[in-house]
């Protein structure tokens, strides 16, 4: 099925990747409609329809989809039985988003489909938490099991004596206790898969984080990167596969002194994928948008030798200023507002030429 420009596609979830797939999709002629349970959510402001209703909202959603000619997700936290009522018009599947939203139902799914995850246990009491720290040794890091990002739900324990205190810090609540990993470095694997199974590959960049949150993307990744890809991509191809996703999907890996593993998937376009936009001759966004209308892919070129993304979190936001008056540094802001701590608010840019 082809939806040709002019259709109407459907965004669940309006923050600034719901933003930056509305840009990509409007370029391409199409018009998009926003839903989200945020009065004025910053993906709705550049879209031409907006729905504001919760997302367990059913009858919201079914009105919304008749609307759109195809309905795709900005986010994973999503209740999946609500999206279910729309899953004729949704894509990626529902079955994309149930693997995603829950830790342990994540790293069971990865290595079913034949990847490889930091060693694990799924643990409900803190018994279980001892238990895992006897038997997987130290440092282990605790993860809420659902709704975690940017680092938050997540406790280190670093010795057998902290325990408790990680165990109170995630609020008690079902996790994963997983290894931490001594990686040398850390990076993403951003596929496109077209209904018909086909699917191609962006660069892979390195990613830099501080305090759970990506500061940095950089393509061409190091050489450690580099000679894990091959590695890599089949798992991330493994993992589409096996969803039947349609759309983009990432991979986040850490690359271990053995080889790469999956630290954890997003079945969305990604905040380690901004630099498509400027250093790729199609944009992760626009390639989301062709994938889930059954346009042909976009290349995925680099268009200088490389490129650097750096995320403005925070008061980061205070220094556009100096990035609008940066010859080559291309500025995004999302219109978000205030910089509160630890809020991505934007992101440069910055190509390289040979
Ligand atoms: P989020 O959903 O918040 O992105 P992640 O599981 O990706 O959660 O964790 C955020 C970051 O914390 C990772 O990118 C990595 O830098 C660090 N981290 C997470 N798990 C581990 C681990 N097992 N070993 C070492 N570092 C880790
Ligand atoms: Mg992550």
């Amino acid at each position: 099925m082809r939806l040709a420009p002019g259709a109407a596609i459907g965004i669940v979830g309006g923050g600034q990747l719901g933003r930056m797939l509305a840009m990509a999709a409007a370029r391409l002629g199409y018009r998009c409609h926003i839903f989200d349970p945020h009065e004025q959510p910053c993906a709705a402001e550049v879209s031409c329809e907006f729905t504001r209703a919760g997302f367990d909202d059913e009858d919201a959603l079914r009105r919304f989809a008749d609307d759109c000619d195809v309905v795709t997700y900005e986010f994973e936290n999503l209740p999946v039985a609500a999206l279910n009522a729309i899953a004729g018009k949704l894509k990626p599947g529902t079955r994309s988003l149930a693997v995603a939203q829950d830790r342990a139902d994540e790293k069971e799914f990865i290595e079913s489909a034949g990847a490889r995850v930091a060693p694990w246990r799924a643990v409900a009491t803190l018994a279980d938490v001892e238990v895992a720290v006897a038997e997987l040794g130290v440092p282990i890091v605790l993860k809420t099991r659902r709704y975690g990002y940017d680092g938050k739900g997540q406790a280190w324990i670093r010795s057998a004596g902290e325990a408790e205190a990680a165990w109170q810090a995630i609020g008690e609540q079902p996790a994963v206790a997983e290894a931490g990993i001594a990686f040398g470095a850390e990076f993403s694997v951003i596929v496109a898969r077209w209904a018909d199974g086909r699917h191609c590959f962006f660069d892979a960049p390195e990613n830099a984080h501080a305090d759970g949150i990506l500061r940095t993307s950089t393509v061409p990744a190091g050489p450690l990167v580099a000679g894990q890809l091959d590695r890599a991509r089949p798992m991330a191809t493994a993992i589409v596969d096996a969803l039947d996703h349609v759309g983009v999907l990432t991979v986040e890996y850490f690359a271990a002194g053995d080889g790469p593993i999956v630290n954890e998937i997003a079945p969305r376009v990604h905040n380690s994928g901004h630099w498509t936009i400027e250093g790729a001759e199609t944009s992760q966004f626009e390639q989301h948008v062709r994938a889930i209308c059954g346009l042909p892919p976009g290349s995925t070129a680099l268009t200088g030798s490389g490129a650097t993304m750096e995320n403005l979190i925070g008061a980061d936001i205070d220094r556009w200023p100096d990035y609008v008056g940066e010859h080559g540094a291309h500025l995004h802001l999302y219109g978000k507002g205030e910089g509160r701590p630890g809020r991505k608010m934007g992101h440069v840019t910055r190509v390289s030429r040979p």
